[in-house]
């Protein structure tokens, strides 16, 4: 508010939540996103990861060690199951391909209707609902807006199929953390990968860090690559200091 000649915001980031919160910035000040293909490639990796452990049982088998336990553990058939992405823009859509190139079947979920060959693309609250009830892993890479806060919750989670993985990379704030314990502590969720947190650091006495079917990662999916973003925020500054609109303006209107 003090920076009267502020021309323009650069989110350092892919999200822009943070700058938006506190509605101080004003209307008609341009606030700019990096877009990186290299942090979309670097999430899909962690979204892959996620995936494939929780379909091979990877830490079933590394508990299994500390017992010498030499024994398979039952298998999930990866041609029958489906994986949702909510969130199927800059680095969804990109998640979505590479999961759909693994040879998996994959649902996209969008504020607008959006056409990515080979992927089930869908849009609205209703299709929502349709993807909790019948995908069985379910990843969240949603930005946070007042349509997307909370909306993972005790209602939506029960409407997944018992069973479900859960991986959120989108932002904290989009899911209450005392629904889904609940629902991991009961075996409804059988596994939740978590990356992001409504209080970040994440709180010592958080109880997401004692559960067993709760994997906990820093804010680490997908880092800001400064020698990639570097050269976005150079062309910002140069499309502002010439009166140009700068790529990845947001729509102040959406709020992402
Ligand atoms: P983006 O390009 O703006 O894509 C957002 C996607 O979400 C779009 O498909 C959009 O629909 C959809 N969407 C937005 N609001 C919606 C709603 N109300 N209902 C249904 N769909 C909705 O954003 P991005 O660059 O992919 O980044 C997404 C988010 O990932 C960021 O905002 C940030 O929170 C998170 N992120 C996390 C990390 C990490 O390390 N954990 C790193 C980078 C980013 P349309 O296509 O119709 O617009």
């Amino acid at each position: 508010k003090k920076l009267n000649n502020l021309k323009a915001l650069i989110s350092l980031g892919q999200g822009v939540d943070h700058i938006l919160k506190d509605n101080i910035i004003d209307q008609y000040i341009p606030v700019v996103r990096i877009v990186d293909p290299f942090m979309a490639k670097s999430m899909s990796h962690w979204v892959i990861l996620s995936v494939l452990n929780f379909i091979r049982d990877t830490f079933g088998y590394y508990n299994q060690q500390k017992n010498k336990i030499y024994k398979p553990r039952k298998e999930i058939n990866f041609t029958t199951l489906k994986i949702a992405v909510y969130g199927i823009g800059a680095i969804g859509s990109v998640v979505a391909k590479d999961l759909k190139q693994l040879g998996f079947k994959v649902e996209g979920w969008s504020r607008s209707q959006k056409h990515i060959s080979g992927i089930n693309c869908y849009y609205g609250k209703n299709k929502f609902k349709d993807m909790l009830k019948t995908c069985d892993i379910h990843v969240c890479l949603l930005p946070l807006t007042t349509e997307t806060n909370n909306i993972f919750n005790n209602s939506s989670f029960q409407i997944m199929k018992k069973g479900s993985c859960f991986i959120n990379a989108g932002r904290g704030e989009q899911v209450i953390e005392e629904h889904l314990i609940e629902k991991c502590m009961s075996g409804h969720i059988s596994s939740a990968i978590l990356d992001v947190y409504r209080s970040e650091p994440l709180l010592e006495n958080s109880n997401l860090w004692e559960q067993k079917n709760i994997k906990i990662w820093p804010h680490v999916a997908a880092e800001t690559n400064p020698e990639t973003a570097a050269k976005q925020i150079a062309n910002a500054i140069k499309c502002i200091e010439n009166g140009k609109k700068p790529p990845n303006t947001i729509k102040r209107r959406l709020g992402y």
